[in-house]
Order: C-alpha cells, then structure tokens, then sequence
C-alpha cells in the first residue's frame, strides 16, 4: 500500500536540519545529502550533478547539484531551489547563533529560514502529503543547487544545458524564492529584468594643463558619452514591467593634480532591461554609441560588458492560474504576478519550460536574524501540496 510506504515529513523539522548545515555559498557541507535522502526515501530517483570550473574571483569551484525525478508519466511538474546561503554577517550581532536552527516565540531564527531552506523543506513536506494521499497523475522533480548565491556559473544554468542536452521534458517549474511581500501568498514572480554592467575606459594623452595641445583630454569624451547614453530613453516598459533603465554606477579619473591633463577616464554602468531588449542588443547600441564619440574625437575608447540575465516573462496562461488559484484558496489571497526584484535561477529554467517562483515572505532574507514563523512554514506547505494537486488537474 503506497499509503503506508512512504514517510509524511515535517517542514519545520527539515528547515531546521538545513539550517544546521552551513552550506554558506558556494560550500555544500553535506546539505544535499540531507535532501537526497529524504528524496530516495518518498521513491525519487536522485542525480547528483557535480560541476566545477573557475568561481567567484576567479578561484576553483566545486559545485553540487541535484536533479531528482519521481515518476515517468507527464506532466513533469518541478520544484526549483537552492541549499546554498548567503554569509551570516557579523554573527555576534544575532540574537540567535545563525546555525543552531533556535525556535523562539513560533519563530526560526538561522541563515536560510527563508532564503530558501524553508521553502525546500516545505515542497518536500508537500509531496510526501501528496503521495501519502495516492499517486500523483505526473512526475514530479527537483532541481537543487548549491550555485544561486555566489556566481551562479556552475549550478541551474548547467544543470538545465545538461537536462536540456539529454532531451528530458519539464513541463512546468515553481522557484521557491521568498517572493512573498509582506504576506505569505500576496506575490508571485512570473518575470525578472535583465542585468548588463559596462565597463567603459577613454585613453587620451596626459600633458600640462597650459599646453593642451600637447595632450587629449579623455574627461570631456567620457563626460560626453556618459551623458549622452543617461539620456537615452531605451522604451516606455513592457507587459508588467517598468521602462528599461540605464544608471552610471561610477565616473573615475581620480588625479590628484592641478596641473595635469589624465590620461585615463573610467566609468561604469548597469542597465535593468524588460523584455523589450536582449543583452546583445544593448551591448551593440552601448558599442555604437562609443563608436560614434570616438569618431568625432579621435580618442580611443574600449568596452567591456557583463550580462548576467537576461529579462523573461512567463505569460499568463494555464500554469500561472493554476498557481494562482491554488494560493487563493488554500489562503483566500490571491496573489499578483509581478515581475520586481533581483534575478534569480528562473532566468536559466525558462529555457526549459514556463517558470515562476512563490515562497515565503522575504523581509528578512539575507539579513542579521533570518527567520520565518514556523507557523508560516506549515502554511507554505498547504499552498504548495494546493498548487500540485491543481497543477495535476489543469496540465
Ligand atoms: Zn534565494
């Protein structure tokens, strides 16, 4: 009897098992062996997937991933997340050491409460709700890294270029990042923008201020392209997202002298793009308009660009208001489809298959004294055991 077969697990045990395992970025430290086990105990068929190659700053990454698949039947519904933290911060300033996983007053206090250990524990919980209930209709999956914190070079986006290589078909996919507001369920993330930095150098030639023409100044060239691409207007936004944004980060010449034409100016960038662009796009236009100053300057002017996401939006359809109906009735809040905030993993699922992210309320993500209600932790695992079941119905 598969009712009997397979352990109910508790939420708030299991955040709390995670947490006590500082798996600070990108260290694993034995956190995806807590999940694998409990994933191969409810009938999952776990891949460890180890990449590794140059990390943050450069240096050597070793990094742990994991896709686990319960099921062959369609559709694959997966849940998205990751068992690395952030850094505790001072720990001194905690009122609760970050990794001892205290509950205090119906609060749980440690790094990864809500960023996402909690939100892991509670999809895990939910399909062990599941399927104490019966079979499920789908498959179900998990794609766990141990990469989203630092640089997020050898986790979702490898794992998802690997699973997409070997053809396995993900139907859909929920992220559980914190994407709550101020109450659980109150948002959903259906999309993110992009991300570029630039990196912009202008070479003159250093010489006396009294004999310019000895010298080229590269001050007024920068000043010149930096303000003429501020004042470019790059849309008016996007389906759900504000119009693109270009900010100037840093204008550097720092010469100390009185006397001297510089020979370097540098400034930097960021632009937060909608859907309307791509990363290569902006990349081309930035090239362009750089191409143009040096042209009427003569000054030579180089480029460098990071884009580290491109925007995505999940249209509304079938998925998102299976999502959305799910929370409001196990909640009576029916959550908004935003697409604010940072970038996630979501950015790389996309490539599989429609994403979104719902999870815990996010106020004190990366923050001293990280907590979540406990209480909260077990409603979360309502909605989501809510959002399988209707997802199974609907897809
Ligand atoms: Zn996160």
């Amino acid at each position: 009897m598969s009712r009997a077969s397979t352990p109910v697990i508790d939420p708030v045990e299991l955040t709390r098992d995670l947490i006590r395992i500082p798996s600070v970025t990108p260290a694993d430290e034995g956190a995806m062996d807590v999940l694998e086990r409990h994933l191969t105990a409810l009938g999952f068929h776990c891949r460890r997937l180890a990449f590794e190659g140059p990390g943050g700053e450069g240096v050597h990454a070793r990094i742990e991933n994991l896709y686990a698949r319960r099921g062959t039947a369609s559709p694959n519904l997966c849940f998205a997340g990751h068992t690395d933290v952030v850094p505790t911060g001072p720990s001194d300033q905690w009122s609760a050491q970050p990794f001892n996983a205290e509950v205090r007053d119906g609060l749980l206090y440690g790094r990864g409460a809500v960023d996402m250990k909690g939100g892991i524990a509670a999809w895990v919980a939910a399909v062990s709700q599941v399927l104490a209930e019966g079979e499920p209709k789908g498959s179900l999956s998990f794609l766990i890294t141990g990469d989203e914190e630092g640089p997020a070079l050898h986790g979702t986006k490898r794992v998802v270029e690997t699973l997409a290589a070997e053809g396995e078909v993900i139907d859909a996919c929920v992220v559980g990042e914190p994407s709550s507001s101020q109450h659980l369920g109150d948002m959903i993330k259906v999309g993110r923008r992009g991300s570029l930095n630039s990196w912009i150098t202008v070479t003159g030639k250093q010489g006396h201020v009294a004999y310019p023409e000895r010298a080229a100044n590269p001050a007024p060239v920068i000043a010149r392209l930096m303000s003429r691409l501020n004042d470019h207007v790059l849309d008016q936004g996007y389906e759900g997202f504000p119009p693109s944004n270009l900010e100037i980060t840093t204008i550097d010449i720092g010469n100390p002298a009185t006397n001297i034409i510089p020979a370097e100016a540098k400034a930097r960038l960021n632009i937060r793009f909608n859907p309307r662009h791509t990363g290569d796009a902006l990349i081309e236009w930035l090239n362009r308009e750089a191409g143009a100053i040096q042209a009427e300057t003569g000054l030579q002017i180089t480029l460098d660009h990071l884009c580290s996401g491109e925007a995505f939006l999940t249209e509304p359809g079938a998925f998102v208001s299976a999502v959305q109906d799910a929370v409001e009735a196990e909640l009576g809040r029916r959550p908004e489809a935003s697409t604010t905030g940072g970038t996630s993993d979501a950015r790389f699922i996309r490539a599989l298959c429609p994403v979104l992210e719902l999870g815990l309320v996010g106020q004190t993500m990366h923050q001293i004294d990280e907590r979540v209600p406990t209480a909260e932790l077990e409603a979360l695992t309502a909605v989501y055991r809510r959002v399988i079941e209707t997802v199974f119905e609907r897809l």
